[in-house]
C-alpha cells in the first residue's frame, strides 16, 4: 500500500529540514506523496518539488494559514495554490510582516520580564520570511533562558503566558476565499487540537473541502470520528504529520501514514473545481445569546 504526509515544515517557516532533507527522509520513510505547508508561505515549494523529483516523490504545494471564526484560531490548510497568484502573494507578504512585528513585541514583553533577547537574535536563527513563537523559543533555549522549547512555550509563550502577543488573524471566509482564489483546496487542518466541532457545519456550507482527519497529535477515537464527520459533510479526508524536524524532541516524520486513495480523491476533486471561482460562501457567526 502506498501512503502519503501532506502536512509538513521546513526551515522557510518553524521547521528545522531544508526542503532536500525533508524531501530524503520522506523517501526513507517510503512515503509516495508529501505536500508541504510552510506557515504562510510558499517559498520552500520549489526546491522541495525538485528533490522529491529526484526521489521519486509526488509532490503537492501548500501552505498553512491561520485564521479565525467567533474568537477561535483555526489553521487552514491551502493545496495546489498557484504560487504566482498577485493576491495570495500580497496576502502572504502581509501575514509574513505581522509575524515579524509580533516577534518584536513578544521580544519587547520578555525584556520588561528581564530577559534581554534581542529581537535581531530571533531573526537571525529564524533565519525566514515567517517566523513564529517556536524561534522566540529556540532563541531562548540558546541563550540559555530555559532548558528547552516546552519550558519557553509553558513559560512564556503559550496563549496568555506573558510574553504571548495576539496574532492577526484573517476571517476564516477570507481565507478560504484567497485559497480558492489561488486555485486551491481549503482543508482544516488538526480539529482535534482546534476544538471547533460545532462550527463544521457551517465551515462546510462556506466551502471548506476538507478535513485533516489524520494527525500526530490525533488520538484514535479523533481519527475516527473526524472521518465520520468528513464524510457527513462531503469532507475530503486528510492527514499528515505535522512534521517540524527536529524542533520538539522526537521527529514526527512517519507517524502519519495517510492512504494514497485519500490523495487520489482530493487530487479528482481539484481537477473538478480549479475552473469554477464560485464556490466560496460567506460564514456568518451569529453571536452567542
Ligand atoms: P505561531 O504561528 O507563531 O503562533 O506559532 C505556532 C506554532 O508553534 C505551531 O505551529 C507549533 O509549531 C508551535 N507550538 C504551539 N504550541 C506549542 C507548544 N506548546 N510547544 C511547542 N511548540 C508549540
Ligand atoms: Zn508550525
Ligand atoms: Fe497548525
Ligand atoms: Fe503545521
Amino acid at each position: 500500500m502506498k501512503f502519503a504526509d501532506l502536512h509538513l515544515h521546513t526551515f522557510y517557516s518553524d521547521g528545522t529540514y531544508s526542503p532536500e532533507e525533508l524531501a530524503a527522509r520522506a523517501s526513507r520513510a517510503g512515503f509516495a506523496a508529501i505536500s508541504l505547508t510552510d506557515h504562510d508561505t510558499l517559498e520552500g515549494c520549489p526546491a522541495t518539488a525538485e528533490a522529491c523529483k529526484t526521489a521519486g516523490i509526488e509532490f503537492i504545494p501548500g501552505t498553512e494559514l491561520t485564521a479565525e471564526i467567533d474568537d477561535h484560531e483555526i489553521h487552514l490548510l491551502g493545496y495546489g495554490i498557484d504560487a504566482s497568484h498577485t493576491e495570495l502573494s500580497r496576502q502572504m507578504a502581509k501575514f509574513q510582516h505581522v509575524r515579524q512585528d509580533r516577534i518584536r513585541e513578544m521580544v519587547a514583553r520578555l525584556n520588561r520580564l528581564n530577559i534581554p533577547l534581542q529581537a535581531e537574535d530571533v531573526f537571525t536563527l529564524a533565519n525566514c520570511r515567517s517566523p513564529g513563537r517556536p524561534h522566540v523559543g529556540r532563541a531562548l533555549v540558546a541563550a540559555g533562558f530555559c532548558s528547552g522549547i516546552d519550558e519557553a512555550f509553558e513559560r512564556f509563550l503559550k496563549k496568555h503566558r506573558p510574553a504571548w502577543v495576539p496574532k492577526y488573524k484573517m476571517s476564516v471566509s477570507q481565507a478560504i476565499q484567497l485559497i480558492h482564489d489561488a486555485g486551491g483546496l481549503a482543508v482544516l487542518a488538526h480539529p482535534g487540537l482546534s476544538r471547533i466541532d460545532d462550527y463544521l457545519p457551517l465551515l462546510a456550507g462556506g466551502g471548506l473541502d476538507g478535513l485533516e482527519c489524520f494527525h500526530s497529535q490525533h488520538s484514535a477515537t479523533q481519527t475516527e470520528r473526524y472521518q465520520l464527520l468528513a464524510r457527513q459533510y462531503h469532507l475530503l479526508i486528510t492527514g499528515g504529520s505535522d512534521c517540524h524536524g527536529r524542533s520538539r524532541g522526537k521527529p514526527t516524520l512517519g507517524s502519519v501514514r495517510l492512504p494514497m486513495e485519500f490523495v487520489d480523491l482530493l487530487k479528482d476533486r481539484w481537477e473538478l473545481l480549479k475552473g469554477s471561482p464560485e464556490r466560496t460562501q460567506s460564514i456568518e457567526v451569529s453571536p452567542p445569546a
